[in-house]
């Protein structure tokens, strides 16, 4: 007998996508897995140890109700979604009490492709249906799988674009069958000197790919949210390109390939420094070009790079880390609305500084 959704998990499918990317909304990425926030960490001398990635957590789910006049959704990491704030609330309950929806990362990081140069797969669907079942009685209403593609002369390969295209999918179907929405990541990484020209059509060629692998696995794309790299020039390339370039070249990618069905596309920032995050994805949302889909924001660094500058490990900074963390979700709730000026940013907000990580990592 064939396995279909039911109506009512495709109307909590549609109606969380709809919560997360509601108008002037998107998302805070706090999934650092526990290697990445050593590296964050190492930044401003804190030790990696749980009880400081338990307060810095605690920090940015605990900012005041204001927070969810532009975060939709948040993204977890496991650890994350089992740990209590000084008072011994859920931090997850933190989420919850200002409506903000619960997402959890999946994926179980990259593995290399045999015979490729350094390409990779993403693994963890092993397990991954009865471990998407238990993060739905925890609350989790949305989940992230990151997939990660190399540009160079030589690739992204056929066997990368077509295995990532199909993990993908399958990772979606899972979710979907346990009642949560997929959040599909297929990030093509900024790092090499390649133009926003071959950064565009290897876009153009993964989605695609992303789309025929989503309707082969029978995935319901109403209950989806894309998260892709903006369309921009690799991180060495000699040309630097506005965001009026970055919005053009990101749109007509999407038109080509992404189905009107799919209700939110929320951009990764990619290494891109907090303001050209931000300013990209104004430029996106202000282009003259029909857009069936919100455009939104699912930031991690670009979201808490002067947060983790402003906190420094210490109790008495946490309540100005808050105010930038703040400042800096208004900023790109209103670059989703094609609202942004640069002249709205305060001093100790919006970092002009490229925050690239070579061959990154999550
Ligand atoms: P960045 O915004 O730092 O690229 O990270 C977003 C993310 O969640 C990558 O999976």
């Amino acid at each position: 007998m064939a396995t279909k959704l039911t109506d009512e998990v495709k109307a909590h499918l549609r109606d969380v996508c709809a919560r997360i990317v509601a108008p002037g909304h998107g998302i805070l990425a706090a999934d650092e897995s526990t290697g990445t926030m050593g590296k964050r960490f190492d930044q401003i001398k804190v030790e990696n140890i749980e009880e400081n990635r338990r307060s810095y957590r605690q920090l940015l789910m605990s900012c005041d109700k204001s927070m969810a006049n532009s975060i939709g959704g948040v993204i977890l990491f496991h650890e994350t979604l089992y740990q209590k704030d000084d008072n011994g609330t859920q931090l997850r309950d933190l989420l919850k009490e200002k409506g903000i929806v619960i997402g959890i990362k999946v994926d179980k990081g990259v593995v290399k492709l045999l015979g490729t140069k350094d390409e990779t797969t993403t693994q963890g669907l092993d397990q991954l249906g009865d471990r998407c079942s238990q993060y739905r009685k925890d609350g989790c209403e949305f989940a992230k799988w990151r997939c990660v593609l190399k540009i160079s002369d030589s690739t992204p390969s056929q066997l990368a674009i077509m295995e990532n295209a199909n993990v993908l999918a399958r990772y979606a179907s899972i979710c979907q069958q346990n009642d949560i929405v997929p959040i599909v990541e297929p990030e093509i990484l900024p790092d090499g000197d390649h133009t926003i020209e071959r950064c565009q059509e290897v876009t153009e060629k993964v989605l695609a790919a992303v789309y025929k692998a989503l309707n082969d696995h029978n995935v319901y794309l109403e209950g989806t949210l894309l998260k892709p790299n903006m369309v921009t020039g690799g991180q060495s390339c000699s040309t630097k390109y506005t965001p009026e370039q970055v919005a053009l070249a990101t749109v007509t990618a999407l038109r080509r390939t992404v189905p009107s069905a799919m209700p939110g596309v929320t951009f990764l920032s990619g290494g891109q420094s907090e303001t050209d995050a931000t300013s990209n994805l104004d430029a996106i949302n202000r282009i003259d070009l029909l857009r069936p889909w919100k455009l939104s924001f699912s930031y991690g660094r670009a979201l808490q790079a002067s947060v983790l500058k402003a906190w420094q490990g210490k109790a008495e900074n946490v309540a100005h880390a808050q105010k930038v963390f703040l400042r800096r979700a208004k900023m790109n709730s209103s670059a989703c609305l094609g609202k942004y000026e640069s002249a709205m940013e305060a001093a100790e907000s919006g970092d002009a500084h490229s925050l690239f990580v070579a061959n990154h990592q999550y």
